[in-house]
């Protein structure tokens, strides 16, 4: 059933934020053989480790390929039946906002759009989150204060073209492998240099020309104490702060009052006064620098704050808009920016907008709405609360699993039982999300990549699409068309009436440009009326790419931002301090993150043994003079314990992590290793801003086991 003829499809990798373009050729026995695209602006034909294994994760092994209703195999028709019937019941008595979507970076835009529209528009409910929070819901709320909208302003290019690229919390060696490669090339080919911020010395920290270990959550320290350094320097480009921006003199005073000089700054971060000098030297006396940001600065209980101490500097020089020049915010998932864009986060509502009434009302007016919510939801970490506080009666889960992903895990796991309603979109049947129960579990088999179409959207707001090369398994249907049938039954089928993902693409980017008239920077109205025949065949595009204009590269050389006066705005960010200190009981930094071969909790990736083989098993980094005061050697396992979890988990010694730091990654499961649910050890404190939890370091002890 999983067999198609040896034709080559044009498609996206599923993986990170990078969004490669792969050509994909069915052997016809249900395998595939893959290359990279070569016309592929996002990377030009090459593929990492784990692009090039995307052949070795298809086979049917695992899948869940028929629905289920409390643990039995039933027929569409019954499952979806329950889900509509108990969804109708619940919100008759409960009220519509009892239900709650968790969505995922995974989803196509098209799934995350029609899922958004049921649940905003139709149900009622403003509870919609997505594990994207976890990725760059930081980033999102950063740009949103400093530009009025969730813009990306620059492009892959510019990594190209930059003379100094500064990385702040990413591993992008490991990450995004291949925009580090365009960084490795652009320094052989103009002598780029590469600057990494990061507590941890990892690849690419070793890779670095200068490497910055600053002692964990003090990047506001750093970029604070830049800021003073350009004002004292004479390098802040007053013309353009004059001109084009606001709040410069309140930032600067708040950034003088964190870290006003060079040893300040030093002592504020735990670096040598010679490596913060050498930063600041080489950030105010280079025009062409891209400061890219990532998950170390996201998933922090200040993460907003960091992005923006970021956003601050550029906007101190101007370097922004410009060719190798700005903030960039390297997205973690697929399809993270596609859920931006369709309003997939509890604090949008779609295509950009928010909650201001006139945003409410022409949104409800586009799609006809009877139900239109007016306020933002609850986000993850909330939402999860209120499950297990009782407040939220039915979640429906797509494409995703919290159960192991989100900061203290068992709670979580332990809440759903709660549930009069527990939904699952999955592909696979044996996630530890797919094993959970609620008192009413419903299980929907879902296509997995290679099988869906449909849209996605990379980090330098690329649209490119993920096509179908395999057959549909066993009974699997599209998210989108999953979602769509449940509208139908509960009565809202002519809204949803969707004959192929095509329709669903065009009516989002009518949206987009719906009473628009160049006030929002999401714009894709040019394609509105994109043909089926177009949609299958022309797209990698980026945006804004409005009815009338060019689609444009970067964004803001202008000048005009997209707040009310069409000026940036500086942000006086608060002094760095982590959410949690470090006690006796639980004496080290518990930082987590991914490692180089696999993807999120393994459920692809896991398939490869050539992925599987690079990291073998669950571990945790200490460095050795630790590992030697508790009497750990290379190899042993340890426990690692915080008062919400325990994992057990083989040392490695290493000094790239520092004193008193520990690392783990949060990709094994109870599905892939036994006690190893790193995600379960975090407490996850969300930032007061962005409601982006802290994963980068929860105090921990550590034990021999
Ligand atoms: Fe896939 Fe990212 Fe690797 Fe590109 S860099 S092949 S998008 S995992």
């Amino acid at each position: 059933a999983h067999v198609q003829a040896p034709t080559t499809v044009k498609t996206t990798c599923p993986y990170c934020g990078v969004g490669c373009g792969v050509l994909a050729t069915p052997d016809g026995q249900g395998g595939v053989a893959i290359a990279g695209d070569t016309g592929h602006p996002a990377n030009f034909g090459r593929l990492c480790s784990k692009g090039s294994a995307l052949g070795e994760t298809v086979s049917l092994d695992g899948r869940l390929l028929h629905p289920h209703v409390d643990g039995a195999r039933t027929s569409w028709e019954a499952a979806l039946g329950t889900v509509a019937g108990s969804l109708r019941k619940i919100a008759e008595q409960h009220g519509p906002d009892s239900i709650a979507f968790y969505l995922s970076g995974q989803l196509l835009t098209e799934d995350y759009y029609v899922a958004n529209k049921l649940a905003k528009g139709f149900l009622g409910t403003p509870h919609v989150d997505t594990n994207s929070r976890l990725c760059m819901s930081s980033a999102v709320a950063a740009h949103r204060r400093a530009f009025g909208s969730d813009t990306v302003p620059g492009c892959y290019e510019d990594l190209d073209e930059a003379d100094v690229i500064v990385l702040v919390g990413s591993n992008t060696a490991w990450c995004h492998p291949i925009l580090f490669r365009r960084m490795i090339d652009a320094r052989q080919k103009r002598g780029t240099k590469l600057v990494v911020v990061d507590p941890r010395r990892t690849q690419t920290g070793e890779e670095a020309d200068l490497f910055l270990g600053l002692e964990p959550g003090t990047d506001t320290a750093l970029f604070s104490g830049l800021l003073v350094h350009l004002a004292a320097t004479g390098a802040v480009d007053a013309r353009y702060v004059a001109d084009h921006t606001s709040g410069f003199d309140g930032a600067l005073e708040r950034a003088a009052a964190i870290a006003p000089s060079v040893a300040a700054t030093a002592a504020a971060t735990g670096l040598s006064e010679a490596d913060v000098a050498a930063f600041f030297a080489l950030f105010s006396g280079t025009e062409r620098v891209v400061t890219a940001f990532s998950q170390g600065a996201n998933q922090s209980a200040q993460g907003t704050d960091k992005g923006n101490a970021i956003i601050n500097c550029h906007l101190a020089t101007g370097r922004i808009g410009r060719p190798g020049a700005g903030p960039f915010s390297l997205t973690g998932q697929p399809n993270a920016m596609g859920g931006r864009e369709v309003g997939g986060l509890a604090n949008m509502l779609a295509a950009h907008m928010h909650f201001a009434p006139e945003e409410v009302d022409r949104v409800r007016r586009f799609w006809k709405a009877p139900n239109i919510i007016t306020g933002e939801g609850m986000k993850a970490v909330a939402l999860f609360e209120a499950v297990a506080r009782g407040k939220i009666k039915a979640l429906w889960v797509m494409g995703t699993n919290p159960i192991v992903s989100m900061p203290r895990a068992d709670a979580i796991r332990e809440s759903i039982k709660g549930l009069d309603l527990y939904v699952v979109s999955e592909a696979v049947a044996d996630s530890d999300t797919a094993r959970a129960t609620g008192k009413k579990t419903v299980l929907l088999p879902a296509l997995a990549w290679g099988e869906k179409d449909g849209t996605v959207t990379n980090s330098e707001r690329r649209i490119s699409r993920q096509r179908a090369f395999l057959k549909p398994p066993g009974e699997a249907r599209a998210d989108w068309a999953i979602i769509a049938d449940v509208a139908k039954r509960l009565g809202h089928g002519a809204a949803f009436a969707y004959p192929n993902a095509a329709a669903i693409f065009r009516e989002h980017a009518a949206l987009s440009a719906y009473e628009n008239n160049g006030t929002r920077d999401f714009d894709i109205g040019g394609l509105a009326d994109i043909p089926d025949a177009t949609y299958a065949g022309t797209l990698p595009l980026q945006w804004p790419l409005p009815k009338r204009g060019k689609a444009k590269a970067r964004l803001f050389a202008d000048g005009r931002f997209y707040t009310f006066d069409g000026r940036a705005r500086f942000v006086a960010v608060q002094a760095p301090a982590l959410a949690q200190a470090v006690t006796e009981a639980e004496p080290f930094v518990l930082n987590t993150g991914r490692v180089r071969d696999h993807w999120h909790t393994m459920t692809r990736t896991g398939k490869s043994q050539r992925l599987s083989a690079h990291r073998a098993v669950p571990f945790v980094e200490i460095h050795p003079d630790d590992a030697a005061r508790l009497g750990v050697q290379e190899g042993d396992l340890a426990r690692v314990s915080t008062p919400h979890g325990s994992a057990i988990l083989e040392a490695m010694l290493t000094d790239g992590v520092r004193r008193g730091n520990l690392f783990a990654s949060f990709h094994w499961s109870d599905a892939t290793a036994s006690d190893a649910r790193v995600g379960a050890l975090v407490r996850g404190v969300p930032d007061p801003v962005s409601g982006q939890p802290e994963l980068k370091a929860t105090p921990a002890a550590l034990t021999p086991a």
